[in-house]
């Protein structure tokens, strides 16, 4: 794997999904364990968050909240070299995209759909089967940031 702790270039025009559940989760994490600078960093990063810039969880060159980073950005992996300068691997090399095969991505699956009400084993098959966790997702870069911001200030504000 090429990826490791400071390698950043693909957070700084990602094209991730993130569903409900990652953006509570989200919200949680940033509003009650963010602290310092950083929370201030990424607090300003959200408030003044442009679609197409780079994440705005993204403070020097580490993920502000890796431990519940959407899993769009838990599962892309390069191997081989590392992303150069605004490459976009999809188009310069495909095959160094790793890709979770069927059986894990069925797995973390069957984790997260109880999340959505759907905890019967034949229902949650059928969801993956449909690609129920992708139909209710949606890009990040077009989400309105704010709302972060929002939950945070509310935290401070308590
Ligand atoms: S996907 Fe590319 S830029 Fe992102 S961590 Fe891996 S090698 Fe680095
Ligand atoms: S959430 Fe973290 S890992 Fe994902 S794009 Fe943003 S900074 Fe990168």
């Amino acid at each position: 794997m090429a990826c490791k702790k400071g390698c950043f270039r693909c957070c700084m025009a990602p094209i991730i999904d993130i569903n409900g559940i990652e953006i509570c989760g989200i919200s949680w994490y940033a509003s009650e364990k963010l602290i310092g600078d950083v929370r201030k960093t990424v607090k300003s990063q959200l408030i003044n968050h442009r679609t197409s810039t780079q994440c705005p969880f993204l403070v020097d060159s580490i993920c502000a909240i890796y431990t519940v980073r959407p899993i769009t950005c838990r599962q892309f992996h390069i191997i081989g070299e590392p992303c150069g300068e605004k490459e976009d691997v999809l188009i310069t090399r495909p095959q160094d995209i790793w890709a979770a095969n069927r059986t894990i991505g069925k797995k973390v699956a069957i984790k997260i759909l109880p999340f959505f009400g759907i905890h019967n084993r034949k229902k949650q098959e059928s969801a993956f089967e449909r690609g129920f966790i992708a139909a209710v997702s949606k890009p990040m870069h077009r989400l309105d940031m704010k709302i972060f911001y929002e939950v945070m200030e509310l935290f401070d504000n308590v």
